[in-house]
This record gives structure tokens, sequence and C-alpha cells, in this order.
């Protein structure tokens, strides 16, 4: 076994603290609280610069009352609505508000719960969907054994893992270069999503922000082609939008776009509290059209913590605090302080955009239209001795994290590189990171990624 003692500082160390602690076991000893305060701060400290990492959708920042609200709160644990029945109501009202701003015909109707962050909020909307299926097949005496789920192969991977959790058949439609995004249309293989659909189908996934890219899949266009398949074949198949970041986005940004409840076959939504909605990591939200779109059968009412609470959930007990939080800028912000918010974070994504769009060997992807989020590529048609991976890596040296990947399924090939603008990106901060990028390829160009880079680890396909 390596030697995993950490080496304290003999003046730092105090008179009880003879030993190094080991870092891979539990040390047999206490230790002052201020040693291990400097232990764990000073290792933090490595960590990157998040208001840099343009790689992640989550919040970093937030404001000074946040953070006096958040450090109040700490303590509570949202599960324990008996003991904090106040964080349990604020907890109703937020995704009450959700459920108006994203249109539900009576959002008095709605249901609606917090989740750790849209990966829970996914798998809840899918559970209902199973669920809802099984019992309408069950109630028809056929066989409710083999449910299948559409989506698009650029889901984010807790779709994956619902279907592998949950032993739902994953059936995706191929993204391409001339489909971006799913839209229904006839494929280049001939196919078309009502291809994937059949009596197992428990629903279709809409994404309003594709992870890998940004870009809103076109959910009444979605429901269309659905309404069509209901009137030759009879089968009813809901929409889920996944809106992690996008619900938070197109009611401030696309007012105009129909993506959410005014689609009759949207059953259920779900956003990231920590993403767009601007709270900090450990919040999400998912909301059903109305009391039928969630069977009854799925929700569990709980007695042991006094009082008689209905719930949803994949965990038991969770902070309150993010949801306070989330309150908190609902109340602060209102409709006209998100918008100006997610106007600014946009406008800044698409000046990024243009920029890494000009630049020679580059070509844009998409450019930051739908959510504040753009993705690019290599030119084709010239040989380099360089990848987006290099210059990934030559950026991460400045302390930027923009990272490069490959398109998902059947897209393989090409590798793309993706920022995402959060607020707190300001215009100056861009203007220095497109000189970086443009310092950085043409180091490349001269260089090529062989001279003075060790190998990295790459994701090979
Ligand atoms: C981020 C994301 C998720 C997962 O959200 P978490 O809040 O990180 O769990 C799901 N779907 C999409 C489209 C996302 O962008």
């Amino acid at each position: 076994m390596r030697d995993d003692s950490f080496i304290l500082n003999p003046l730092f160390a105090r008179p009880s603290e003879t030993s190094p602690p080991p870092s891979q076991r539990l040390p047999e000893e206490p230790m002052l609280p201020e040693t291990a305060y400097q232990i764990v701060h000073d290792e933090a400290m490595l960590d990157g610069n998040a208001r840099l990492n343009l790689a992640t959708f989550v919040t970093t920042w937030m404001d000074e009352r946040a953070n006096l609200l958040y450090s109040e709160a700490l303590d509570k644990n949202i599960v324990d609505k008996d003991e904090y029945p106040q964080t349990a109501a604020i907890e109703e009202r937020c995704w009450r508000m959700l459920a108006a701003l994203w249109q539900a015909p009576d959002p008095a109707q709605a249901l609606g719960c917090s989740t750790t962050g849209s990966s829970e909020a996914c798998m809840l909307g899918g559970l209902a969907l199973k669920r809802r299926w099984q019992e309408a097949r069950r109630a028809q005496g056929k066989a409710a054994d083999r449910p299948n789920l559409v989506m698009s192969s650029a889901t984010q991977v807790c779709w994956e893992k619902f279907c592998n959790y949950f032993d739902v058949e994953p059936r995706s439609v191929s993204i391409s270069e001339e489909h971006k995004v799913l839209d229904g249309a006839v494929l280049s293989n001939g196919r078309s999503l009502v291809d994937y659909l059949d009596e197992n189908t428990i629903g279709v996934v809409a994404i309003m922000g594709v992870t890998y890219t940004g870009m809103y899949e076109p959910v009444a266009k979605i429901a269309a082609v659905l309404d069509d398949f209901q009137v030759r074949t009879g089968l009813d198949i809901p929409i889920h939008v996944d809106g992690a970041s996008g619900a938070m986005v197109a009611p401030f940004l696309q007012p105009e776009l129909v993506w959410d409840f005014r689609i009759p076959r949207v059953q259920s939504i779900n956003t990231s509290g920590h993403k767009y909605g601007l709270v900090y990591p450990g919040v999400g939200w998912v909301v059903w059209r109305e009391a039928r779109s969630l069977p009854q059968s799925l929700i569990f009412n709980v007695s042991y913590l006094g009082g008689d609470m209905p719930t949803f959930a994949l965990n038991f007990s969770r902070p309150g605090a993010q949801i306070l939080l989330q309150y908190y800028n609902f109340l602060r912000f209102g409709f006209k302080g998100y918008q100006a918010i997610q106007k600014a974070t946009s406008e800044v994504a698409r000046y990024l955009a243009a920029g890494v769009g000009a630049l020679e060997p580059f070509e844009l992807w998409n450019a930051a239209e739908d959510i504040p989020v753009f993705a690019w590529q290599l030119a084709g048609g010239v040989e380099r001795s360089w990848t987006l991976y290099d210059l990934s890596d030559r950026l991460r040296m400045q302390g930027w994290q923009i990272p490069a990947y490959p398109l998902p399924a059947d897209l393989q090939e090409i590798t793309v590189q993706r920022i995402v603008v959060r607020a707190g990106l300001s215009r100056d901060l861009a203007d220095r990171l497109l000189d970086d990028i443009k310092k950085q390829v043409a180091w490349l160009e001269r260089n090529g990624h062989e001279v003075e880079q060790p190998e990295v680890q790459r994701f090979h396909h």
C-alpha cells in the first residue's frame, strides 16, 4: 500500500497531533478543527477556477444575500416536511410558479416536486410515463412487460440511466448533419420518428437545449408527428420535455416559441434549478400538467416524521436550502430579472460564437440562437496537425475549461468543442477568451500537436 499520509507542517500541527494522518483510512485519533480545515481547504484549492469553467451548466455564483440565506438554511432537510413546513410550502410555491411559467392549462391542477437535479427529475418523469402506460395496458388486458422510450441519440446520459435502471428499451433516433436534433423529419436512412413508435412506446423525450450543442428540439413538430400517428393508429403517445437548461431560458428569451404545456401532448417538464435557474448545485424540478399525468400508485405517504406526507422521489433526505435559494431567486429577479440575465448571457454567447466562427480553422455547429451554448468543429478540406482536443489542452493551461468530445452515435467521427456561457462570464472575459483562443490556434498552427505535448488520456472510438 502506498504511503498515503499527509505531511503536516510542524509549526502548524498541534502538540497532540504527532503522527501524520492517513488519507485513505479513517484516522485513529481526532484532530483539531483548525488542522482538519487547513488540510481540506488547501487540497480543495487545487480544484479549477469555477468561473473559467465553460464546460458546466451549473451555477457557480450567487449574491451575498443568497449566501447568507444558504448559511442560515444548511441544516434543513426537505423530506422532513413536518419539521420544516415552511420550506415545504415554499417548495410547492416554486413548482406552481414553474407550472404557470410553462403555461399549464390550470396551474392549480398541476403537480410537481423538487429533486436533486434534472437527472432525478427525468427519472420521475420517465417513471410516470412508464406506470401510466402499464396501467392503461393492464386495464385493456394487454402485456405491459416490454416498454420502450423514444428519443434522439443526443440525449443526456440520465435517459440512458433511466432506461437501464428501470428496464425500458431505449430507442434512439440518430441525429445527423442535416437533422441536428430530433425534428420528426424523414432521415437519410429513410426512417422517421414514427418508425420507432409502437404500442409499447411509453413516451417521447424532447430536449429543450441538447446537452451536446445547446439546440432546441422542435417540440411542436414532434407533437404534430405524434398527432398524425394517433389518427392513423389510435395510439396516444405523451411527450416529456427535458428542459434541464432550456425550460429556464425559452420562457424569457423565446416567449413566442411553443414548446411547453400549451402543447396538450406535453405531460411533464423538468428543469435544473442549478442551471439557468441560477441556484447553487443540488436542485431540480419536475412538473406534471395535471394530476392525471402522475399515477397515484407512484406516490408514497410517509408518516414516520410526523404528519402524513405524500412524496414522489428517489431520495429521502436531501438539503432544503437550495429550495429556499430557488424561491429567493424567483422573488429577487421576477420575470423581468430572469429575462435581463438570460438576455445578457445569451448576448455574450452569440458574441463568442461569432468570434469563434470567424476564425479560419473553425466551422460553427450552431451559433447560440437557443440557449447560451454553442459548439464548433474543425472546418473540413484542410490537413491539420492538431485537433480540438489539443486546443482544449492548451486553453486549459490558461485556466479555461472548454471540452472537446465526439458527437453521439452515427456522428462519432465529428469532434466538436462546446462553450456554455453562464451568468458571470462578462463581455470583457469573453474578449480575453477569444484572444486566448486565437493565440493558441496560432501556436498549434506553428507547432502541431506532436511538439512538446505529452500524450493525454483521450476518448477513443
Ligand atoms: C444537465 C442535463 C441533465 C442532467 O441534469 P442534472 O441537473 O445535472 O442532473 C439532463 N438533461 C439535459 C438535457 C441536461 O442538459
